[in-house]
Formats: C-alpha cells, sequence, structure tokens
C-alpha cells in the first residue's frame, strides 16, 4: 500500500485523490487504486506486484510511518517523499536534518542496505534505519543486520494501540550470534545530535568507541549520548565498566551454538535461507 502515487506525473496523496483516476504507482509505475483502510486512506496495485517494495508494505509499516510523523511538529516530516532522481521513496523525511527514517519490518540484503545508504547520500541525506524486532534482534544475526548497526541504527517495539518504543541496546554478537543484550534504551528521534569530537577519558565499550568513528550524529537516550551522560552519572559509568567487562570475557565463555552441521556450513545455509527469503519478500 502506498499514501502517494502519481496521477498523469503529479503526485497526489491518497487523502486528496477521488475514488476514480488514473493513478499509477510511484516505484514501479503500475496502475492503482484508492481506497479507505481501516486506519488510513491509500493506494493499492490492482495487480499482483511482488518486485514493488510498495506492493508488499503493510498496514503495520504505515502505522510506524504515522507514529514517528506525530513525534514532530505538523509539516516538519514527510512521508514517502520520492527521490524522483535515484527512484527512491524514503518511508519519512526530516528535510531541516537531511535525515531520511528508513523503516525495516521484512529482510533485505546487505547490498540493498548499501545502496540505498548510497543513493541517499548522493543527494545529501542520512539514512537512520529503524528496524522492527518481530523480525530484527533475534538471537541469529543477519550480515544485513550487522552492517546496518555499524550504521546509525535502532530497533522498534511495535504497538498497534500505542506509540511504539524506539531503542537502542548495549549488544555482544559473535559470529552471527547475539551472546548478550542490555535492557532497551528509548531513544528520542527527534533530537538528533552531532557526534562529539571526543568523548569523555574514560574506558569505554568497544561499541561505544567504534560508533564514534561510524557515526556522523546520534539520538538522545542513545548509546553515545549514556557514554556522555556517564561522566556526571555514576550509574551509567559503571555500566559502562561492566560492559567492557562482558566485551572482553563473554566471547571467551560463550557456549558455541547447538547446531549439528560444520560451522562453515552452518553459515552457508543461514546466508542461502536469507537470500530465499529476501527474493520472497521482494
Ligand atoms: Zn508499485
Amino acid at each position: 500500500m502506498a499514501l502517494y502515487a502519481l496521477n498523469f506525473e503529479k503526485l497526489i496523496s491518497a487523502h486528496e485523490a477521488p475514488n476514480r483516476g488514473n493513478y499509477r504507482c510511484i516505484e514501479c509505475k503500475n496502475p492503482l487504486q484508492v481506497r479507505q483502510g481501516k486506519r488510513r486512506r491509500h493506494f493499492y496495485h490492482i495487480k499482483t506486484t511482488p518486485s514493488c517494495r510498495l506492493y508488499s508494505k503493510s498496514e503495520d509499516h504505515l502505522l510506524l510511518q504515522m507514529q514517528i510523523q506525530s513525534l514532530f511538529a505538523k509539516g516538519e516530516v514527510s512521508l514517502e517523499r520520492p527521490f524522483l532522481p535515484i527512484g527512491r521513496l524514503a518511508d519519512a523525511c526530516w528535510d531541516r536534518h537531511k535525515l531520511i527514517f528508513e523503516i525495516q519490518c521484512s529482510l533485505m540484503t546487505k547490498k540493498e542496505c548499501e545502496d540505498r545508504i548510497r543513493d541517499y547520500a548522493s543527494l545529501g541525506y542520512r539514512v537512520v534505519w529503524l528496524l522492527d524486532d518481530r523480525l530484527f534482534n533475534r538471537k541469529h544475526v543477519r550480515a544485513s543486520e550487522i552492517f546496518l548497526r555499524e550504521n546509525i541504527c535502532y530497533y522498534i517495539q511495535y504497538r498497534r494501540n500505542a506509540l511504539s518504543l524506539f531503542y537502542d541496546q548495549f549488544e555482544l554478537i559473535q559470529e552471527s550470534r547475539r551472546l548478550k543484550k542490555s535492557p532497551r534504551a528509548t531513544i528520542h528521534l527527534t533530537h538528533p545530535r552531532h557526534m562529539p569530537s571526543s568523548l569523555p577519558e574514560i574506558p569505554l565499550p568497544r561499541q561505544i568507541t567504534s560508533r564514534k568513528e561510524a557515526w556522523p550524529l546520534f539520538f538522545e537516550g542513545d548509546l553515545i549520548h549514556k557514554a556522555l551522560l556517564s561522566q556526571t552519572f555514576l550509574p551509567l559509568a559503571a555500566s559502562m565498566q561492566n560492559w567492557i567487562f562482558l566485551e572482553n570475557n563473554l566471547p571467551l565463555i560463550a557456549k558455541p551454538p547447538k547446531n549439528k552441521l560444520p560451522s562453515w556450513l552452518f553459515n552457508l545455509f543461514c546466508q542461502l535461507m536469507e537470500r530465499l527469503l529476501c527474493k520472497m519478500n521482494s
């Protein structure tokens, strides 16, 4: 489903579109019709078009987009903003800060993640990935998720009848296995900050120091913000020390996974399954 469509080459929102009209999908250009959904008026593809990202967009995805938009003042964030030069449609775009919020409720390949980041970067925009934890943040971590967590990326705990939770966490990942994760740390998407030139001069977990090098910005409530606050808030400083200890010791004592296949064969099997799932979702 989609919130916008092309109407004789002009963009039209489902909200203002008459029931009958010539509507085409922004992404795949196939014909659409408009209808009143349970929560919001939207366009739908007349024919099955599994290759189109908008065709497979779920109502949960749409609801999450609307929840993100509701966090901001009216007009600040636009949904499904088309970027025609790169043929992309942003889930939620915050033009003032040149940020794209991309909600991921389905699997995608690492290559698709890289392509999307590169395409938006070519227009001066940065992508903030928000991964639905009903699919991500599980015990087995796919290559695409490991890649995304190295970029600006958080998780979503989906809630249908209340505002969903957008959160960050400490985590330990070893060979595609999530060994441990901390309680959820709520992040505030409306409060981005530039990455500081330096962090507190105290020992910090590797997850924070590596993020400091890779991320250009962070959001209030996330791990970088906690590291900054740990200078003055002792419980946070203690938490940092705890995670340093876990980073140094847990991988050494963690039991190997209980798969009967050799690890190289198990990893190959996981990669094939991931590709298959991505194809089914695309
Ligand atoms: Zn389409």
